[in-house]
């Protein structure tokens, strides 16, 4: 057999790539104007940043990191998320010092060892922001809104946003203990991960995906009837702003993150049509991350996309095609050749797009493959174009054609007549 990519990776060929530069701009377009910036970080850290920043107890940490040793014997770790790495970066650079809240977004792949199938993979995207130094839910509201708009700039209507609370650590414990005492009984009857979380990370057997373990969590006590008084009314005043900007929402009271540092709200977008591998964003405030991590205590809030899972859902759509002219040049004999390629640099100084026919191959071929390319205009240097120092522009959607002079063809007007105005 040839070589594979590895198993869970996947290349991106130039047909799908269109889609991503689509997804791209659209949500650059949408942080830009919420003045968000972007940060890029490593794709190796240290392995004790994610077991100490996403949690032994988690499946990330607990079986799906991609760790090696390196040569000088360091443990490292391919980044299977990235609120981690920004939260490491916002210590490091002291960007707390700056005053005031950072907004700050990334996007980049992400690796974890999990069991490859559609909108599941071992390597992936994510795109994320992440907001510090803020414990207003006008920033959890915020973060909703524009995880919301970027989703609809990309024909994802149809997505339902499930919300929750977790609390704070003091409603935490109270509940953690309620919960253990319900499901003691019912251990027998748990799938092994949630038998095995039982002490560890109870909350995270509300997580479940098993049938049998989600039935008897259905009728566990509810976290949200643990809130503290404080914690409730962060909660109701999230609510309430997306009330104002129109957002609807579902509560959830399963949804969960499942660590000492994750507080207060959590949220899902879902997509029906992927099935199981139907969250198509998630996030939460993780108030007290930073402070784990070796910063000073900071509130903050972020979500992830799972670029794939987007994909999978706009492959549906056709692309929106350029609205720049798209000129083939076609050449015969070397004088041409040349001219064709010195002209095509100038066209593209002025902003067009210009394919070079390099085949060599007869006229009749050449002109083929313009109509393939998706050329809007072939121009045409023949033996005798070249002597002139002329061209034959066609316009290959009419056939039509017209003979004018490389000058002409160079100037503003000749340009705006023959392509429309750029
Ligand atoms: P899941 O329950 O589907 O495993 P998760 O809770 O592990 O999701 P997060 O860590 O919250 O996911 O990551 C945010 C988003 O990244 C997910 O909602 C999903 O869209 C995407 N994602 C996570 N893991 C993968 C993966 N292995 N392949 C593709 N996308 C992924
Ligand atoms: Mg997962």
């Amino acid at each position: 057999m040839g070589l594979q990519a590895p198993r869970g990776t996947r290349d991106i060929l130039p047909a799908e790539r269109v889609y991503w530069q689509q997804l791209e701009e659209a949500a650059r377009q949408i942080l830009d104007r919420a003045a968000y910036r972007e940060i890029c970080t490593p794709i190796f850290e240290q392995t004790s940043l994610f077991e100490r920043g996403i949690g032994e107890a988690t499946d990330i940490v607990g079986k799906e990191m991609y760790t090696f040793q390196d040569r000088g014997d360091r443990s490292l770790t391919l980044r299977p998320e990235g609120t981690a790495g920004v939260v490491r970066a916002y210590i490091e650079h002291g960007l707390y010092s700056q005053g005031g809240v950072q907004r700050l977004w990334y996007l980049g792949p992400m690796f974890r060892y999990e069991r490859p199938q559609s909108g599941r993979y071992r390597q992936f995207h994510q795109l994320g922001v992440e907001v510090l130094g803020s414990a207003d839910p006008r920033a959890d509201a915020e973060v909703i809104a524009l995880a919301l708009d970027i989703l609809k700039a990309l024909g994802l209507e149809d997505v339902t946003l499930m919300l929750n609370s977790v609390g704070d650590r003091g409603d935490r414990a109270h509940y953690r203990q309620a919960l253990v005492d319900y499901l003691t009984p019912y251990a027998a009857d748990l799938d092994p991960d949630s038998q095995d979380r039982l002490h560890r990370n109870p909350l995270r057997i509300l997580d479940s995906k098993d049938p049998r373990t989600q039935a008897i969590v259905n009728e566990a006590p509810r976290l949200l009837d643990y809130l503290s008084a404080s914690s409730q009314q962060h909660f109701e005043q999230v609510q309430s702003l997306l009330e104002e900007l129109g957002i609807p929402y579902q509560i959830n009271p399963t949804l969960v993150r499942g660590l000492d540092y994750y507080t207060h709200t959590a949220f899902e977008f879902q997509q029906g049509r992927l099935g199981t591998e139907g969250t198509v964003c998630g996030g939460g405030r993780y108030d007290h991350l930073v402070e784990e991590l070796g910063g000073p205590a900071t509130p903050a809030i972020g979500w992830a996309m799972g670029l794939e899972r987007l994909i999978l859902l706009m492959g549906d759509r056709p692309a929106v095609p350029s609205s720049v002219p798209h000129l083939y040049v076609v050449t015969r004999g070397s004088s041409a050749e040349r001219q064709g390629l010195v002209l095509a640099q100038q066209l593209r100084h002025q902003g067009y797009i210009v394919e070079v026919d390099l085949s060599g191959s007869s006229f009749k071929n050449q002109l083929k493959r313009a109509n393939r390319s998706g050329a809007t205009h072939c121009l045409v240097i023949g033996e005798e174009e070249a002597a002139a120092q002329t061209v034959q522009v066609k316009w290959l959607a009419s056939g039509e054609q017209e003979q004018v002079s490389q000058a002409d063809l160079l100037s503003a007007a000749g340009r705006s007549r023959l392509f429309g105005e750029q």
